[in-house]
């Protein structure tokens, strides 16, 4: 039996297990990945913002993180997944067989990158869909194609015209939703062609990414075009499936809580983006995880 489970070990499900070691709450932190950081882990652009810290990119900062939580008591399990959770019983089951208990609950599960769910999406992974700009350098003297219209798109178009030869944007929208500065420097990038009105039906080829197939409006049926490398920058989505049926969540499925962090179950928390922050930031994740920590410690022990 714990005082707290966290689940998730990115900026939030850390501060949270921080503060809860500080305030001496007996606390599990459950991480499905292999690394804690969450999306600090995808972060390649330096870190200005946080205030304290200046960090090269999101895995030093991940890393200064994971230094200031070393001597604290907490247990942190990584590869874990669960099977099934009663976050009215506080009870969840882990895939292993394993039972935890625990007095209250901290979801920390933060967002993930939106799919499409066009054919050739999963099978080509590893083989010509790219996960992150960190990877152009495999793809120089090649034709790539982003699927997006939003700030991470742009951003995606303009790292890879540094060394493709050809970029095709593809967008649904009739305009591109990115920051202005972005969206500048896209049409005068000769390299850069933008599809707006698009879509991408399917991700076509034998081995590897061959080709794209697109739908221009207006135009009278689908073409193929030649691209040896695809980039996916639609948006992101919560990690709520888990809790789907037991907490009251809004459209989008983030989980709705009150200004204490507070779920729709008692005792049961959600912190950082996972929570449809106004401003999703890794502030807002470090603070809010602090505050459900501080919460429950006032609840549980009267310590904070
Ligand atoms: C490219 C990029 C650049 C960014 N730049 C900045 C910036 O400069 N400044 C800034 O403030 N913010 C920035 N952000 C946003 C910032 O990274 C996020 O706001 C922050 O990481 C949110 O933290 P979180 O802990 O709520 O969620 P996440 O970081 O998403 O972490 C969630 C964790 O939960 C784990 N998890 C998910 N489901 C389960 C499950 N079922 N069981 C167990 N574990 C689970 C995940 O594996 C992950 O480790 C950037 C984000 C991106 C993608």
């Amino acid at each position: 039996m714990h005082d707290v489970l966290i689940i998730g070990a990115g900026p939030a499900g850390l501060s949270a297990a921080r503060w809860c070691d500080e305030l001496g709450l007996d606390t599990l932190v459950l991480e499905a990945a292999e690394k804690v950081g969450g999306q600090l882990l995808s972060v390649r652009n330096p870190i200005e913002n946080y205030l304290g810290v200046r960090a090269a990119n999101g895995l030093e900062l991940r890393d200064r993180f994971v230094e200031q939580t070393k001597d604290c008591d907490f247990d942190l399990w990584t590869n874990v997944e669960i099977a099934s959770l009663d976050l009215k019983a506080k009870r969840v089951l882990l895939r292993s067989g394993e039972e935890l208990q625990s007095i209250a609950i901290i979801i920390a599960t933060g967002l993930r990158r939106r799919k499409l769910g066009i054919p050739g999406e999963d099978e080509f992974i590893g083989r010509g869909m790219i996960e992150s700009s960190g990877d152009r350098s495999a793809f120089a003297g090649r034709d790539v194609c982003v699927i997006g219209g939003g700030d991470a798109a742009a951003e995606n178009a303009l790292l890879f015209a540094e060394v493709c030869p050809t970029v095709t944007l593809v967008h649904r929208g009739k305009k591109l939703r990115a920051r202005r500065e972005f969206t500048e420097a896209l049409h005068t990038n000769h390299c850069i062609t933008v599809f707006p009105e698009s879509v991408v039906h399917r991700i076509i080829g034998t081995d590897r990414v061959e080709a794209v197939e697109i739908e221009r409006a207006g135009s009278i049926k689908p073409f193929q075009m030649a691209v040896q490398g695809v980039i996916v920058r639609v948006g992101f989505e919560p990690n709520t499936e888990l809790f789907r049926d037991q907490l009251e969540m809004d459209g989008r499925a983030y989980v709705i809580t009150s200004s204490r962090q507070e779920a729709s179950v008692e005792n049961v928390f959600a912190v950082g983006d996972v929570a449809n922050p106004l401003a999703p930031t890794i502030s807002g994740a470090v603070g809010a995880g602090a505050t459900a920590a501080r919460v429950i410690a006032s609840r549980l022990t009267n310590k904070s």
